[in-house]
């Protein structure tokens, strides 16, 4: 699809309006520590995720999966009442690699125009923009033409031992057309051997997301 200029000045004027609200919503989850293996961490961060959620209108199923000792994945699925083959996946995670007690050490802030703190980069603020982006459509009164299944696990930073499988389960029964990883790049930029944001192929076998996913830079 090409977006229009005309499109794609309303999608600018749209997130410049609501920067400020996009920044509280990722200090939120920031704020809320889940390293991995954290059930309370996991569980309140997808807590703040499934809440902002259920506001949207789009939004046709939220779906929390328990990991048992760990914490919880959650499935967002949007506009699903499209074909099911051209559905696309849009993968992430929840967890973080610093521990507790890093937000006391290095709080949410913005310097220099840039958002810090434990998890910000990778990649709380990208759970939050997925969720933004859908809000977007409810917003500006958009349907895009592919349904979205936006799937966040808890446990990706020790080697996706059950959000993998939840993953390869999702993309078996859903065919997406195409799987998003939402990994932010790291200093070689989106041409780093991860590629993020790439997809991860047209009609995805089974399995693909979640091993691009595994892959992704953390
Ligand atoms: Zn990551």
């Amino acid at each position: 699809m090409t977006a229009s200029s005309e499109l794609i000045l309303k999608l600018h004027n749209y997130f410049s309006d609501r920067q400020s609200q996009i920044e509280a919503f990722i200090a939120e989850l920031v704020s809320q520590e889940s390293p991995s293996g954290d059930i309370e961490g996991s569980r309140a961060v997808v807590d703040i995720l499934a809440t902002a959620a259920k506001g949207l209108r789009c939004v046709t199923e939220i779906e929390r999966v328990e990991v048992p000792d760990f914490g919880e994945h959650v499935v967002i699925r949007a506009f699903h009442n499209q074909p099911a083959g051209d559905r696309i996946m849009l993968v992430g995670h929840t967890d973080t690699v610093h521990a507790r007690g890093s937000l006391a050490q290095r709080p949410v802030r913005i310097e220099a125009n840039r958002m810090y703190g434990p998890g910000t980069f990778d990649m709380k603020a990208n759970c939050v923009l997925a969720i933004e982006i859908l809000r977007s459509f409810d917003e500006l009164g958009m349907t895009p033409r592919n349904g979205v299944t936006l799937v966040l696990t808890c446990d990706e930073e020790v080697g996706s031992y059950s959000g993998w499988p939840l993953m390869e389960e999702i993309a078996k029964n859903e065919h997406p057309k195409a799987a998003f990883v939402m990994e932010p790049p790291g200093s070689g930029g989106p041409e780093n051997r991860h590629a993020p944001g790439r997809p991860v192929g047209p009609r995805t076998a089974p399995g693909d997301a979640g091993r691009a996913f595994r892959l992704g830079r953390c």
